[in-house]
């Protein structure tokens, strides 16, 4: 048998990965960064087939990776935990730094960063697996608490986007409590779902200006479970 729940338990560190130059560059938030030498260096991140990221990567043959802090804001998170490269410029706005290999760097809530120049391509099916070598790095802000999966996924109510390697399509659980009035609301963009049981407010009742407090979508985006 396979209990999909003791994946949960693997720790994993988030963090955005960008790729491409100052003319066109992207990113994306992952959970895949994770040395695989020391000397040299080399870091390993899989990134799906379908990211603009992943595009980019292979043609600038590098990447960067931004070690995330846990005040990260629901705009960052929105834009590169939930959005597309390919519908918006997601570096518009975000603290960016060039590197050696002239791939941008997100220092928004960025404690730490690496940046590689790329030496291997993996196809791993639904994603590919970029190995780099390490040829820069820097510490912005190691004050704050480095962003877990764990955090995100209990702290924050996150869950992972399709996307994502850790993505588990498990069935719903259609359980309804007859006794129970309160209604949960689900964000049609990351999946975040407001209870009204535990929040202790309707979601009527929230002001319109009132935003998913994990992507920062309005609540137009909202739809009843
Ligand atoms: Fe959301």
């Amino acid at each position: 048998m396979i209990n999909y729940d003791a994946l949960y338990h693997i720790s994993y560190g988030l963090f955005i990965v960008s790729s491409g130059n100052k003319n066109k560059g992207n990113g994306f938030i992952s959970n895949t960064v994770f040395q695989v030498t020391s000397s040299p260096a080399m870091f390993a991140t899989c990134s799906n087939k379908n990211n603009y990221t992943s595009e980019l990567i292979k043609q600038s043959k590098a990447f960067s990776a931004s070690v995330l802090d846990t005040t990260i804001s629901p705009t960052v998170m929105g834009v590169f935990g939930f959005k597309s490269g390919n519908d918006i410029d997601k570096m518009n706005d975000m603290i960016i730094q060039y590197g050696d290999t002239g791939v941008p760097i997100v220092l928004n809530h960025c404690i730490s960063y690496i940046e590689c120049k790329l030496v291997q391509t993996i196809d791993m099916g639904s994603h590919w697996m970029f190995i780099g070598e390490m040829v820069n790095a820097e510490v912005i802000d190691d004050s704050k608490e480095a962003l877990t999966y764990k955090y995100y996924r209990e702290k924050m109510k996150g869950i992972s986007p399709k996307n994502a390697p850790t993505y588990i399509e498990k069935p719903e659980d259609n359980t309804i409590d007859s006794n129970n009035s309160f209604k949960k609301y689900k964000c049609k963009v990351c999946g975040y779902i407001y209870d009204e049981a535990q929040e202790g407010t309707t979601f009527e009742e929230l002001p319109d200006n009132w935003e998913c407090p994990l992507c920062g979508v309005d609540k137009s985006e909202f739809i009843e479970e």
